[in-house]
Formats: structure tokens, sequence, C-alpha cells
């Protein structure tokens, strides 16, 4: 693989001017507040440092990213729709269901939800859908989409801080016209405005807005930059782990939420996304917000629509046709984005597909329904794991992607206590989505930002939080 974006490779190799800026790319970052807590202290804010990032912004062709503007009030919708779709998820989830517990858990609260009736009639969904560019067979680099997080979807806060850092390095490389050219991003406005407008839309000039978080909180700038966005609106955030919600939050008889006293509008989950952040008290608290009237932004039924099972259902013939019947051009701009992906389901279909796999692994991601960054599986992983779950139901908790290859470029990528070496990067865009529902009505549908995450080509796997990827400013050209 050969790396084509010439367009730093005068100050690229220039180790003394890289190494200047790279210090004063360091404490611009600092200054704006791209900010991370370390790893030995993570829930304390008296010593904190710099998120990872890229020294330089990253090429991005205009077309790829107009496009990826473009379908994110599709896929906004989309999700909104699965959402309310029973007869859908049920169906797509039912293999799944059996093999891998975590979904098999979120399903049981869904039904049982369901079963009481919605006390929610109010909708906030924040979503992020990721893409990367395939670099094609021609010449023409296509978009797809490698996922979309339905809950917890990070970065927006600390992304809308770093474009000012990579507009500094370039000034002060002397690119100022380059720099001029980077557009302005602040997914943590649009982010906080839909949190704003699900609590008006609740209607309880009392009631808080509730983030609920990790035990460990490292990225906690991320959260902050939206929170303190809220706050600007006189509606009070507080910030809450499950293990409190368990012990201090109850419903009143119209299932109102109340935590310590007071009455919650909208849930933020900032945590719930994977099996290690629910014990079984964790999982009572879940359910106990899930059964209330506040806003949770993702319901359980939106976090169910992010999985990665049902990405791979609706890429099969006339799924998207069916859930979106109204909609041919929004089906359209959606299916441009997908990527093959492939059931691996108990039948003929899954064993070939299986076989395939096994024979030619480097085309293929194997993916199990986990968020978080390292749980997938490639090459000879990915070919040892099937042919030891080959033929057994355990199976059907991972679905099969081909894998994208997009054209890699060249980068500092900016890391403390990491030694600056100069690496061969691929990059990953994402497009934040924000949407309010109230009954059946829309009120809002948007793309509020985007946030570019960049990293080493030996890495396969691995977002920011991972420890993998770093921060980026795309750079459209
Ligand atoms: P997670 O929920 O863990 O973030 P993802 O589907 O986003 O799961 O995969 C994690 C990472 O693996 C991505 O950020 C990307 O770097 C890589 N990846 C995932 N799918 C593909 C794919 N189809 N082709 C190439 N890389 C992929
Ligand atoms: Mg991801």
């Amino acid at each position: 693989m050969t790396a084509h974006h010439t367009l730093w490779d005068d100050v690229l190799h220039n180790e003394q001017v890289i190494q200047e800026v790279a210090a004063l790319a360091v404490d611009t970052a600092l200054l704006e507040g791209v900010l991370m807590r370390t790893k030995e202290d993570t829930n304390s804010s008296d010593v904190v440092s710099y998120a990872p990032f890229t020294l330089l912004p990253s090429v991005i062709p205009s077309t790829v990213f107009e496009q990826a503007y473009a379908v994110q009030q599709d896929f906004n919708l989309l999700v909104d729709t699965i959402s309310q779709n029973v007869e859908f998820l049920e169906h797509a989830l039912a293999s799944t269901i059996k093999a891998d517990d975590f979904t098999a858990q979120l399903f049981k609260i869904y039904k049982q939800v369901l079963k009481e009736g919605l006390a929610q009639s109010v909708f906030l969904g924040i979503n992020r859908s990721d893409y990367m560019v395939d670099r094609g067979a021609g010449s023409t680099p296509a978009l797809k989409q490698i996922e979309i997080n339905t809950i917890a979807a990070s970065f927006g806060g600390l992304t809308s801080r770093t474009t000012a850092v990579h507009r500094h390095i370039l000034n002060v490389l002397g690119k100022s016209k380059e720099a001029s050219k980077l557009l302005d991003n602040n997914p943590a406005r649009g982010i906080a405005l839909g949190i704003v407008k699900a609590w008006e839309l609740y209607g309880s000039a009392r009631a808080v807005v509730m983030f609920i978080v990790e035990d460990v909180q490292r990225n906690i700038f991320d959260q902050r930059c939206i929170e303190n966005e809220v706050w600007t609106r006189n509606i009070r955030v507080i910030r809450r782990q499950f293990k409190d919600v368990f012990e201090k939050a109850s419903l009143d008889n119209d299932r109102r939420l109340y935590m310590e006293g007071q009455e919650v509008a909208v849930v933020y989950y900032r945590n719930g996304y994977m099996p290690a952040n629910y014990n079984q008290q964790n999982w009572e608290a879940r359910l106990l917000i899930e059964r209330s009237k506040a806003v949770k932004c993702p319901d359980i039924a939106t976090q169910l629509a992010g999985t990665k099972k049902v990405q791979q259902e609706l890429s099969q013939p006339g799924a998207l046709e069916h859930l979106l019947s109204n909609h041919a051009e929004a089906v359209a701009r959606i299916r441009a984005t997908f990527a093959g992906l492939y059931s691996l389901d108990l039948g003929k279909e899954g064993d070939e597909m299986a076989a395939v796999a096994i024979a030619d692994p480097e085309r293929f991601v194997l993916k199990p329904q986990r968020e978080g960054g390292g749980n997938n599986l490639y090459g000879e992983e990915l070919k040892q794991l099937l042919e030891r779950i080959k033929d057994s139901p355990e199976r059907t908790s991972y679905i099969l992607m081909d894998k994208i290859v997009p054209q890699p470029s060249m980068n500092y990528l900016l890391r403390a206590q990491s030694p600056l070496k100069i690496s061969e990067c691929i990059s990953e865009l994402g497009v934040f989505g924000v949407y309010v529902r109230q009954g059946k009505d829309i009120v809002v549908n948007k793309h509020v930002g985007h946030l570019l995450r960049t990293k080493a080509v030996e890495h396969a796997d691995g977002g920011v939080a991972a420890g993998v990827a770093v921060l980026d400013t795309p750079y459209i050209i």
C-alpha cells in the first residue's frame, strides 16, 4: 500500500519543524480543552492530559463528506422507525438472542416495557453513523458505513474543539489558506439542543436532566461540553451511576422518574452499552428507568436498533423498502452506504458464508453484538474462531462484514507519553444525528456535526477510548 495524499509532504519529513509544531500543538489542545483524564487517575481532574489527536488534518473528498451529511436525516428516520417496529426487531434479533446473553437481556427489558405499555411519549435520538472511504475497484472512493451508534456515541464534545487546534497548527506552518478551509464543527451544541428540546416537550419546569455515567470517568470533558451547554439554558443536569439509580430512584403513580426527590425529564446514557456495565442491580436500575415516563436517550428499542445484527438484517433485499415504504429516495441514499453484510444464522446461507470467510479471512470482519471497540475479529483470528464455531449455534451471535480498505496517508499521532513518529494512517468519519419525536410526530431531525478519527494501519480495530484511534479534523478537497 502506498500513501498517495501528498498534501502536507513539505513538512511531514522535516524533523525539526515537526518537533516544534508538535509541542505547540499539544499546548494548543490543552488551551482549547481537548482534554482527557489520565489512565492513572481516571476520576480526578487534578492532573489531566490531552486527548490524543493527529498533528495534521486528514484529507476527505468533498463528495463522500457531503454524502455522509446528506444521508444522516435518513438514518435518523430509519433508527426511529425501527424502534417502533416490534415485528422487525423480534424477527431480526430472534436468532441472536438465543446465542447472545447481553442482547437477550436488553430484549427482555424491551418486551417487559412493551407489555406494561409505554409511559414515555417524547423520544430523543442522538446517534453517530460511522464510515470509512473504500478505495473501491476503480478510482472513485466510496463511502461505506462501518456501523451506527445509537447509545453513548461519544466525542461530540471534544471534536467541537479540535478544529481550532488544527487551524492554529496550519497557520503556524504558514498554511493560512488551508487553515481557513477547515470547517466549523460543533456537535456538542447540536446534541445539547436536542436534550433541551426533549426536556421542553416533557414539560415540567422543575425536572432535571440525568446523565448516566460509568464509574471510570476518563472521558468526562467530552460529556461536560454537552452538559455545560444544557446548563446555559438554565436546565439542571445531574450525573449519576446505575448504582445510584438502584439505591435512590423511584417511580410515582404516573411513572414519573424521581432521583433523590428530583423529577427527571431526560435520561442521557453515557453508559450501559456493554455487558461489563451491568450487574444484577444495574439491570434493575435500567428496567426502572425504561419503565418510566422520562425521555430516555436512547430508549431500549433504539439501543436494539443499533445492534450489528440489525445492521446486517437491514442489508437484506427489501428490508429498507419495507421499513421506509414511502421514502424511496431515503432508501436509495441509505443503501448506497452499505458494505456487504452477511448473516451467520444456522442454515445453508450461513454455512456457505462461514466457509467463504474461512477460505478467505482477509476479505472480512467478524463482529459480535458488542460496542466500544476491540471486539471484532480479523484475519487468522477470524478464521480460527469460525473454524471452531462453524457448526455451533454460537456462530449466530456474530455477523460477517466485508472489510473496507481505505487509502492510507501519512501523519503523526500525538498521544501523551508516546514517542513522536510518523505513521501510515487510515480514518473513520462519523456524522452525528439528533431527532426528537413527540407521539407520532418527528419535531426535530438534524445532522449536527462530524467526528474524524484516525489510526495507524497496523491496528485493525479500535476507537479513541480504546486507545487506538485519535481525534482528527477533515480537510475537504
Ligand atoms: P464498535 O462498536 O466496537 O465500535 P465497529 O463496528 O465500529 O464496532 O468496529 C470497530 C472498529 O473496527 C472500527 O472503528 C474500524 O476501525 C474497524 N472496522 C469495523 N468494521 C470494519 C470493516 N467492515 N472494514 C474495516 N474496518 C472495520
Ligand atoms: Mg465503532
